[in-house]
Parts: structure tokens; sequence; C-alpha cells
């Protein structure tokens, strides 16, 4: 079986039930096995075998992140307006391990969120980490604000045992992905994939099924995986949006995922569902 992406998984217990009793967190801040999450530049830091860093819990955090077994895990604010270079994500990603990715995922869109959302969208006075940081409250007209998630559909279009793969102009030479877009206001996620594949290529397509999911924490995308069956394979490619895109062989993919000298194309890295949703198209055919 291809491995799940990569974020999926269980991560910390999230310990949803705590989050209203203010004065269970206190306690917990007390407990002798609590850690806080250490920051790094803008990032949830890593050690040199890829797990993230943990510290001894300073003042009042307002991030009660979860629990590790008994361990209740604290993250504070990172200082400052530090965020990863875009960039940078896959490789900082190809440093951390799969086992504590989900929790690098929540603490990082958890903080970008507080920090980018620190005015009350009602009345726009300043709002109050609440919850366990899990929501912000404004003591000014009483709104309570929740993290937001972006969802984003990514799919695979298959015409004849081929699949449509793009380009985007900031890929590495060489690169080609699954095609992807926002979910807009009022739209379901089969929708969603027809008309960016429609918009990007081009294509009309059927048959739009769901396979799985990531979260994605740049800077709090979850990444909806699918399959769609196109009608026709003639592209009209949208070169605003992307600089290419083509169909490929089953061989092709099998050659670019090994990354074997000949490879049509550079596959996506192992920290994106794209990838992912390839291997497992592959393993699908077996
Ligand atoms: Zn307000």
């Amino acid at each position: 079986m291809p491995p799940d992406a990569f974020f999926s998984g269980d991560g910390l217990d999230r310990a949803d039930h705590l989050r209203a009793d203010p004065v269970a967190i206190l306690a917990l801040l007390c407990d002798a096995e609590a850690r806080e999450l250490v920051w790094d530049n803008g990032a949830p830091a890593i050690d040199e075998h890829g797990k993230l860093r943990w510290g001894p819990v300073v003042g009042d955090p307002p991030l009660l992140l979860g629990f590790n077994g008994h361990s209740p895990r604290f993250s504070s604010l990172p200082d400052g307006t530090a965020t990863i270079d875009a960039r940078a994500h896959f490789q900082l990603l190809s440093l951390l391990d799969a086992e504590d990715a989900p929790t690098f995922a929540a603490a990082l869109s958890l903080a970008n969120w507080h920090r980018r959302h620190g005015h009350c969208s009602v009345c726009g006075k300043s709002t109050e980490p609440n919850r366990g940081g899990w929501s912000r409250q404004c003591p000014s007209c009483g709104a309570e604000h929740y993290p937001r998630v972006d969802p984003v559909v990514i799919m695979l279009a298959e015409h004849d045992g081929r699949l449509l793969l793009g380009r985007q102009p900031h890929y590495p030479p060489g690169r080609y992905s699954a095609l992807a877009g926002f979910v807009e206001p009022g739209e379901s996620i089969e929708a969603a994939v027809a008309r960016e594949l429609k918009e990007e290529a081009g294509i009309a397509v059927a048959n739009v099924r769901y396979l799985c999911s990531q979260p994605w924490p740049f800077p709090s995308s979850l990444m909806i995986g699918a399959h769609a069956e196109a009608l026709a394979d003639s592209l009209t490619i949208d070169t605003n949006e992307l600089d290419d895109a083509r169909w490929f062989s089953r061989e092709e993919v099998v050659e670019a995922l090994a990354g074997g000298p000949a490879a049509t194309f550079q596959a996506p890295p192992h920290s994106a569902i794209a990838r992912t949703l390839l291997e497992q198209w592959v393993d699908g055919l077996k």
C-alpha cells in the first residue's frame, strides 16, 4: 500500500472537553509533565532527528495543543511576524518526522491564525484567545471567532489510462503536479473539481470521486484529493495559472515516482498530497 498523505494522522489528543474549562487549563500549566513547543523563525522547531522540539512551560502560553499520553502540550504565539517563505516549505518538511507532522500543522496553522486575526470581524475591536486558543472572544461585542480552514480541491483527471498534470510558474524545472484550486462559497467538492479543470485545462469531467485529504498549514488549507474522468483529452490551458499541462501515461508516472533516468517529469515531493494521489493511482492499477 502507498503511504498516507503527509500531515494526515491523529497527532495529539486535542482535549476538546477541557477547552471550555480555564481552571483545568491553569492546573495543566503546573503539571510536571507539561511541555511547551519551541519555535524557530516563525515555524515549530525541528531537532536533528526530525522531531518537534519541546521545552519547559514558561509563563502562560495561550494555546493548549492537547496531550501526548499524560503530558499536556502548550504553545505560545511565536514572536514577530516571521512566516515561512513559500519556497522554504518543502525543504523544512523534508526534515520533519511524519509522526510529528500533524502536530506541526495544527500548531503552525493555529498560531498564524491568532497572529492574523487580532481584531473582531464584526466590530473591529481587539479580541483575546479563548478555549485554550481554539477560538478568540471579542470583549466588546461578545462575538466568538473560530480558526478558519480553507478547503482546496486537488485532482487527478484521467482519460484513456492517462493522467492530466500541470506546471505552475513557480515550480522547479521539470516538475508537474495535480491541478488544484480553492473551493468557493456555495460550491460542493465535486463542483469545484469540475470548475477548476474546466477553467485551467478546458476539459469537462464526470464521476468525481473523493480519494483522501491532507491539512496544509501554509497558512491553513485542507487539501481534498479527488479523481475525475475527463470526457475528452483536448486541452485549452489557462496560461495565467499554468505554464503547461499534459497527459501522462502510467509508465511515465511510475518512472517519475521512482526518479529514474527515463523520467519525463519530476514528481511532487513526499510531503505533497499530489504525490500520494499519484502513488495511490499507480498502486490501484496493479
Ligand atoms: Zn466584536
